[in-house]
């Protein structure tokens, strides 16, 4: 079995804890030159912890650059000697594993068009057993977490105790805004489920474009991400994959230092007061919406008895029209969303008609 070089170890597990966590590097290793340039230039900058590139590249279409392969992990390799940034690459097979390891990679990461295959993940985890490296898995291609959450867990049962996860953003039909669409909550619950793992955002493969990557990367760090993924090539509109979302070391630099690093303020006792004062200002709140909602719930239980002793039937179309009716109106006064409003009444309606149902049936 292979196990990292003390050296290369400490040089990954410095960063490891580091916050905010920058990960930087072109989408492809495609010579030598632009790969050890662009890693000169990133470190340059001072703002990269974490350099990475694409060896094997699993595109959509074939025709499309598929990756230098192996004979670009020297480079990375030299470059990491130059710079001193440790090194990152994308993994989708047990040989691929082992060729990183073989040229001193120190961190790996599982794309999402892995995640999607459990086999895969398989594969790559069997390859990871009595390695000591950290790991970073992106969502899977479609918004399911619970592929995501296994891929997890079949790298955490290989003995990998560094796992991180990458949030690149989910396939969704049709044009929108986004290359993937981000889907925040999915994130946010992956997050939940799963506290105090690293949680990177890549506003790279979300955006598809350069335009909106600082937007994206604001967003994530408001949401309190732990750190992005941010392609980075030399000569981006050259570049042999992603180009239209890459941008140069000196823009990427820029973006980094426009965003508004707001977990600077957590330590200041003003705010965590003022914070505390809404936060219990909300759960009294919910307590009452939760009072209310058993009460409205008992209300349509007693209409249920009465429906069941008259013999009238449950759903009542013009009575629901009604209540949508006068509640989107309201809703408009108030400036709550059409959107939102019809889900709240949807579920509450929902609920309403299987306790009726009980009701009647029993
Ligand atoms: C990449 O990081 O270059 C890549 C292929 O990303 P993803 O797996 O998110 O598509
Ligand atoms: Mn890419």
């Amino acid at each position: 079995m292979q196990t990292l070089t003390s050296e290369s170890s400490s040089l990954i597990l410095e960063k490891w804890e580091k916050r905010p966590i920058i990960i930087s590097g072109p989408c492809s290793a495609e010579t030598e030159e632009q790969m050890v340039t662009t890693a000169q230039q990133l470190a340059a900058t001072g703002k990269v912890d974490i350099l990475r590139a694409g060896i094997w590249k699993p595109r959509t279409k074939p025709g499309m650059f598929e990756g230098i392969g192996a004979k670009g992990l020297p480079w990375l390799q030299q470059a990491k000697k130059l710079t001193g940034l440790p090194t990152t690459v994308e993994v989708a097979t047990g040989k691929q594993v082992q060729d990183a390891l073989t040229f001193d990679v120190d961190m790996l990461w599982i794309g999402a068009r892995t995640t999607v295959n459990p086999f895969s993940v398989q594969e790559v985890a069997d390859a990871l057993r009595g390695v000591d490296i950290p790991v970073l898995i992106k969502n899977p291609i479609n918004p399911d977490l619970e592929l995501w959450s296994g891929a997890v867990e079949r790298v955490a049962r290989a003995g990998i105790s560094r796992i991180g996860l990458i949030h690149r953003g989910f396939s969704s039909y049709g044009n929108t805004e986004f290359r993937n669409a981000p889907m925040w909550h999915l994130a946010i619950e992956m997050k939940r489920r799963n506290p105090g793992m690293l949680m990177i955002n890549d506003p790279s493969h979300i955006c598809g474009r350069r335009d909106i990557l600082s937007d994206v990367a604001q967003k994530a760090i408001d949401l309190d991400f732990d750190g992005l993924m941010i392609e980075s090539h030399m000569d981006p509109d050259k570049a042999w994959s992603d180009a239209k979302q890459q941008v140069t070391p000196a823009r990427l630099a820029e973006m980094i230092d426009e965003i508004k690093w707001r977990m600077e303020d957590v330590s200041s006792e003003t705010f965590h007061a003022a914070l505390d004062k809404l936060r219990e200002q909300i759960n009294h709140i919910d307590d009452e919406l939760m009072d209310l909602l058993a009460q409205r719930m008992r209300i349509a239980e007693k209409i249920g008895e009465y429906k069941r002793n008259n013999s009238v039937t449950i759903l009542q179309t013009n009575r629901w029209n009604q209540i949508l009716d006068k509640s989107f109106h309201k809703a408009d006064k108030l400036g709550l969303s059409r959107e939102f409003v019809t889900r709240y009444l949807d579920a509450v309606h929902m609920e309403s008609i299987n306790r009726q149902n009980n009701v009647m049936n029993n």
